[in-house]
């Protein structure tokens, strides 16, 4: 099994220390996220990043707007933690409410505290190979992978779910990484050819069972991305887990496999912000293993 939950306890231990040194050194990374409204969904999952980013000691806001805040006022509270020099990263929570513009206001964020990676100058970077800051999500999954010793250079990868958030940017870092990858979507005639002879089969579509036991080969790695909650209340992902995990040799779970791994990946993108923000070495603080 890909624990995410395993790995990002390991990732939790790793960012305390950071955050503990770079404590030590009159530095506190500062995570501050936005909400505009009441999305019951936003709001758990922000509750989790900020239970996450205090317990490894970082400092945590979370500003609260209201839903009938017009774009203007959302940009200038933006610009505002812009030129905040003790806020390391910032994030607007999605969704808005339908009379904001989604890219406006990711483009208002400072690239250089853009901790979700959707700016797009760094997911333009990403395609050059060289930003430093990545969606969280993908960084999540190939951090997962890259754990557990599974190779991705050579590997041919199929992605399936196309969305700015985990598929497109996915795709870009796995190529960059020398895997061949086919990305999926509601309109590829025949996905099971592709599927059945992957090496490794990621899932982000947000449709419950969309990949089964007859449509992946022996011994794949199974990535499943997705979060759905079934009318009984039960949290499933887009993988049919019990019969594919027979079948598989990796496979994650839902919950505890991808979710864990992208918040994770904010609070070391945070810790990361800090650094570059003090002119330090991230991997002075950060170093992989
Ligand atoms: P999205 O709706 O923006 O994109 C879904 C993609 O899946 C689209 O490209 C669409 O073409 C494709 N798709 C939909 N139905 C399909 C089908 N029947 N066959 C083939 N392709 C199909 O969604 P998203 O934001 O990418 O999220 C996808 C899922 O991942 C959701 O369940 C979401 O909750 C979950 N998610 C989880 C995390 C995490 O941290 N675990 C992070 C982001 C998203």
């Amino acid at each position: 099994m890909l624990s995410g939950k395993l790995r990002s306890e390991e990732l939790m231990t790793k960012y305390q220390v950071a955050v503990e040194r770079l404590k030590s050194e009159g530095i506190t990374p500062k995570l501050v996220v936005i909400t505009v409204g009441e999305d019951p969904a936003s709001m758990v999952y922000v509750g989790q990043k900020e239970r996450r980013a205090l317990e490894v000691g970082m400092a945590f806001d979370w500003i609260r707007l209201p839903e009938t805040i017009s774009q203007a006022e959302l940009n200038e509270c933006i610009e505002c933690l812009n030129k905040d020099e003790t806020v390391s990263g910032l994030i607007v929570q999605f969704p808005l409410p339908d009379h904001l513009d989604k890219l406006e206001t990711v483009q208002k964020i400072a690239a250089s505290k853009d901790v979700d990676g959707f700016h797009p100058e760094n997911l333009g970077l990403i395609t050059l190979n060289q930003s430093a800051l990545f969606p969280c999500t993908p960084r999540g999954i190939i951090d997962l992978l890259e754990a557990h010793n599974i190779p991705i250079q050579g590997q041919d990868v199929v992605i399936i779910g196309r969305s700015h958030v985990v598929g497109m940017p996915l795709s870009i870092l796995l190529i960059n990484m020398g895997a061949t990858v086919t990305v999926c979507s509601r309109s590829t005639k025949d996905r099971d050819k592709y599927t059945r002879d992957a090496d490794i089969v990621i899932v982000a579509t947000g449709v419950p069972g969309l990949l089964g036991a007859n449509q992946i080969k022996e011994g794949a790695v199974v990535v499943d991305v997705g979060i759905n909650r079934l009318e009984t209340g039960k949290l499933v992902g887009d993988v049919l887990y019990d019969e594919v995990k027979e079948k598989a040799s990796f496979i994650t779970p839902v919950p505890g496999g991808v979710g864990p791994m992208t918040v994770a990946m904010l609070l070391e993108q945070t810790i990361l912000c800090a650094c570059l923000q003090h002119k330090l070495n991230p991997t002075d603080y950060l170093e992989r293993e």
